[in-house]
Order: C-alpha cells, then structure tokens, then sequence
C-alpha cells in the first residue's frame, strides 16, 4: 500500500499520473513503471514534488535526461519527478540556470552568446542537476569546474553552495554523501568567439565516434583511479599481457581505464539475454536488439565484476546509478 493514495496525490499535485513506463525516458530503453511520476516545469513545481513526497514519506527519484540510469524491471514504488526546469539567465560572463536544462542545449545557447568554457561536455546527454550530482565530463574535465554556487534543495532547505562545497570529485560531489537536489547552478564562463567554439564543439563530435549508436547508458563502470585504488602492477602487466611501457602510457592521466581491461579480457561482445558489452567500447553495455531485461544487465554486471577482482584483485564501482533496487 503505497504511503498516499492516488487521488489525494492528485490534489496536492495537479497532473501526477500513475504506473508510467519509464522505459521512454531511459536511454536503456529498460525499466518497469513509476508508480507515481510527475512533470515538474519549473522550479517551484520541482520543489513543490519535493516538499509532498517529504511529508507523505514517499520514496522519491528525481529523473533528469535518464542516460546514467537502470530501472528495475519492476519499476520505482514511489514518485519519479521528471525535472523540465530549464531557466537561463545570462548576465556578462555568468550564467544562472535551471537543473533540468541540457547541458548541450545550454553549450549552444551560451555559444550563440560568444560564451565558451563547456565544449568538452559536447555530445554528454546530461541534464544541469544530474552533471552536477555526478560532476559529468570528459577529456580531463569535469561540470564542477565551470560552477560557481549550485542552489539545492537539502532537508527540506534551500540551499546556496559554493564550488568548494560542492565537493567535486571525478564523477562525484557531495551530493553522494549529503543527498540533495539540484534546483540551479551557476556558471563562470569564458568570452570566445562563437566559430571559435562551434569549430572545437565539431572537433570533439569527430572524435566521439567510438560511442556505440545501440540504446545504453554511456560508461558502466568507473575507472580505475590509481591513487586510491591499491593496485599490484605485476599481477595487472601478467593478468593483461601488456608490458610497463603499454600500463605507463595508458595509466598516464592518473587511471586505468576499464574499457581497455574488459577489451584485454576478451570481453567484448559478451551476452547475457538481450544485454551485451558493446562490440566498440568494452566499458559499455547496449541493449543491443532493444529486448534487454534490467536483469541481464545486472547478471552482466555481476560477470565482469567477478572477472575483475578475480583477476586483477580490484573492486569495480558502477557509474550508473540504479533505481528501483
Ligand atoms: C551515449 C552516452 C554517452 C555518455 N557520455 C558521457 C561522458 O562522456 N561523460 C559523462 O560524465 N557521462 C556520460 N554519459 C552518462 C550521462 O550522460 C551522465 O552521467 C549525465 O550526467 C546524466 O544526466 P541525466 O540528466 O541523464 O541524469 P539521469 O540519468 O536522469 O540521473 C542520473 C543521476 O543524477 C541524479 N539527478 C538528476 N537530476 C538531479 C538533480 N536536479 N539534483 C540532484 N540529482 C539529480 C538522479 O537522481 C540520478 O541519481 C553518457 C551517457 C550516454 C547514454
């Protein structure tokens, strides 16, 4: 029995709907229904969500683009706000704007306004409050880098948090340990000519070819960061039959990165039901014929994490986060 009956629901939350699929707003193209799901347009609906399913004691999961998530095949029991808040504003140099804009659709726009600083999140299918949740990036940058003050909604409070509150770490905040939502965050970018921008916006989309066309939900695993990972070389150089020089020169931004492990295991390609790792990034898994279960996903999980520990005697940690489980 859920903790509040739909048609009270519908009162305190004109428009919420029941037992939605969230299939289509995963790009898995996997999961059961929400049980309650709710479009917040702006961010008074957003924190209006947020305030309901606090008192109600409603399990809550705040859905921004769904490119870092698996759905259970059961669904999520409680109430998914689908966050729409996409405010900008754009004052000289800074720009203050809402969590559930997409970070490419804000790269374009602040590029039309000569405002660079974001091309490397190019092609990174994310909403504002998720690449701030997990500090999204790539090529050596992280979203954290451009934010300022992140406005977030935490106990019930809202919030103003600076950068160094923020906590960035590589695909991490404080919002892992702290829990919190995301309403707004505010960026210091940098004056560049937009055809200056748009050239190295084109240069990366180039560059971005190995990412598979297959519905998935980008990198599965994070990579091995070598600092606070305990790592024996030997064991790594025998166990992937590569020599010092090959490990020096792939470790050399600080990690060793899980696709190449998986590709030296031979892991490629690798099935379990409909799910499979991509046969063109190994730390990938697609929903290749569009019928994977959120099961097969886990039971290929489960695989490579055996493999992994087994082998190298390193602990995988998931980059997508689960919901429903
Ligand atoms: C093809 C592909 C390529 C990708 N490439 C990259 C890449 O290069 N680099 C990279 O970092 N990632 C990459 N990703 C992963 C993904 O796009 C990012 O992790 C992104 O930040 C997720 O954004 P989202 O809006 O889809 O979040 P969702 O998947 O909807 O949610 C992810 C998490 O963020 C939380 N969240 C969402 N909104 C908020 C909010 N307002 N406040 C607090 N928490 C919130 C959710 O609750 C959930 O825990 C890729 C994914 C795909 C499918």
């Amino acid at each position: 029995m859920p903790p509040i009956p739909f048609q009270q629901l519908e009162k305190l939350l004109p428009g919420v709907q029941e037992n939605v699929p969230l299939k289509g707003y995963t790009s898995f193209k996997i999961g059961g229904p929400a049980r309650y799901f709710f479009d917040a347009r702006d961010e008074a609906a957003l924190v209006a969500a947020l305030k309901v399913a606090e008192e109600y004691k409603l399990p809550v999961f705040v859905l921004g683009n769904g490119s870092n998530i698996l759905v259970s095949d059961r669904g999520f029991d409680g109430l998914v706000i689908h966050n729409g808040n996409r405010s900008i504003k754009i004052d000289g140099e800074t720009v203050t704007v809402g969590s559930g804009m997409l970070t490419m659709a804000l790269l374009l726009e602040c590029a039309k306004h000569g405002l660079g600083g974001m091309e490397f999140m190019t092609k990174i299918p994310a909403t504002v409050g998720a690449a701030v949740y997990g500090n999204a990036g790539a090529w050596g940058h992280g979203f954290g880098e451009l934010c300022r003050e992140v406005r977030c909604l935490q106990n019930g409070k809202v919030e103003n948090l600076s950068a160094s509150e923020m906590q960035f770490t590589y695909r991490g905040s404080v919002l892992h340990t702290h829990p919190g939502t995301v309403l707004s965050a505010t960026l210091s970018l940098q004056r560049r000519e937009p055809a200056a921008i748009m050239a190295e916006v084109k240069e990366i989309l180039s560059k971005r070819g190995r990412v598979p066309h297959e519905p998935s939900a980008g990198c599965v695993f994070r990579n091995i960061e070598l600092g606070s990972t305990p790592v024996e070389v030997p064991r790594i150089l025998s166990a992937l039959d590569i020599t010092k020089d090959e490990y020096e020169h792939t470790t050399r931004f600080g990690k060793l990165p899980i696709g190449f492990v998986l590709e030296k295991f031979g892991l490629r390609g690798t099935k379990i039901g409909g799910a499979q790792i991509s046969p063109l990034h190994a730390n990938i898994i697609v929903n290749a014929e569009g019928r994977a279960t959120a099961d097969d996903v886990m039971q290929l999980i489960a695989l490579v994490k055996t493999r992994v520990r087994n082998q190298l005697g390193i602990q995988l940690h998931e980059e997508i986060q689960f919901v429903g489980y």
